[in-house]
């Protein structure tokens, strides 16, 4: 990822989405099927499935106040303008040209919008949310059509193993005793060993820094002990990766790589998990990989298996090998780019290990 698309400038101007499926290029109606704006500020959206959108936030001008809006393909057929409440000023659906949908949220003056830490979320293949705001009085939920309604896709060739899963209790992640583990998170390669090089020169180390860096986050808000066996780009063998470890004596050690196939084959993609032995081990690799083929929908189940790698297999301590995708394949690559998908990659990763600690407590 670039480092434009890194800063918070760009952040600020237009919240990203991700799950950038194929969309067919002639629409005939609106790919939003439902929308609702919720009593704690929480826009939820049902869509065709595996639709293209677009989200964007825009300061208050002399014109309008805040407003979000995120254009959807396909037409819609009766524009409308429905009133607000709250911080809430107007909610428009409207065809900013022809064959698209826009829903523009518009805020009132004085309402204050942390649009930095704005973030849409992919529930599933047809259905997203985002948290707008947090009332700070009374606001009345404002929607139109179910979005809870489930489609069931057939022509989706895609997502074919998609896991049926619902992503509204995901951002919700497990709670351990709080000081009692430590967890060794390892950043594969890094400084001259860039590791796996993927479409568009997109890089492993960077990847999986980036990633690792937010597992961390993650699993020290809930208390866990978290050391990363590099914090930048350095260059590290895999011996010393081992011994900071189990110098350690850390409860768990989780190497974090992403993957490129022979020959660079943009057909191949999936997510695997390596463990070197033991039921401990086992378990920690399992519920790892499980978390992120969640928030890998389409992306192949490569497995969980036993592996013999340097740092899984000379560490004392249960020890997983986490493949995030193949930098080399066109799914997994498009979307290891995205920051919004690294971030739901270390939640599934820190999900997954959580689940564990839970487990063996
Ligand atoms: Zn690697």
């Amino acid at each position: 990822m670039s480092r434009f698309l890194n800063s918070k400038l760009f952040r600020y101007l237009s919240v990203f989405l991700f799950l950038n499926f194929t969309t067919p290029q002639i629409k005939s109606s609106s790919d939003l099927a439902a929308w609702v704006l919720k009593e704690n500020g929480v826009l939820e959206l049902r869509t065709k499935s595996n639709t293209n959108l677009k989200a964007y936030f825009q300061k208050a001008n002399q014109k309008y106040g805040d407003r979000f809006w995120i254009d959807f393909p396909g037409e819609l057929i009766s524009p409308r303008t429905i009133k607000g409440n709250g911080p809430v000023k107007e909610i428009r659906l409207g065809k900013p040209n022809s064959g698209r949908t826009r829903l523009v949220i518009e805020f009132k003056d004085g309402t204050f919008l942390n649009a930095l830490t704005w973030k849409m979320i992919g529930l599933d293949q047809n259905r997203w949310r985002i948290k707008l705001f947090t009332p700070k009085d009374s606001f009345k939920k404002i929607g139109e059509g179910s979005v809870d309604k489930k489609i069931i896709n057939n022509n989706s060739n895609q997502n074919s193993s998609y896991v049926d899963n619902s992503f509204y209790d995901y951002m919700q992640l497990p709670n351990v005793t709080r000081n009692k583990f430590s967890v060794v998170i390892d950043p594969g390669h890094g400084g001259l060993d860039p590791g796996a090089i993927g479409i568009g020169g997109i890089r492993e180390t960077d990847v999986v820094l980036e990633v690792s860096k937010k597992v961390k986050e993650l699993l020290s808000e809930k208390g866990v002990k978290v050391s990363l066996t590099r914090e930048n780009e350095v260059n590290l063998d895999l011996r010393p990766r081992v011994s900071f470890a189990n110098n350690l004596n850390a409860d768990i050690f989780v190497s974090i790589h992403a993957n490129a196939s022979r020959g660079k084959r943009k057909d191949i993609n999936g997510l695997e998990t390596f463990y070197f032995k033991g039921w401990r081990g086992r378990l920690l690799a399992k519920r790892i990989q499980k978390h992120i083929l969640i928030v890998s929908p389409g992306s192949p189940d490569r497995g969980v298996k036993q592996g013999k790698f340097y740092v899984i297999k000379n560490t004392d301590m249960p020890a997983v090998l986490v493949e995030i995708g193949f930098l080399t394949g066109r799914l997994d690559s498009r979307r290891l780019e995205k920051n919004t998908h690294r971030e739901r990659i270390a939640y599934a990763i820190a999900k997954g290990i959580l689940e564990y600690l839970s487990k063996i407590e």
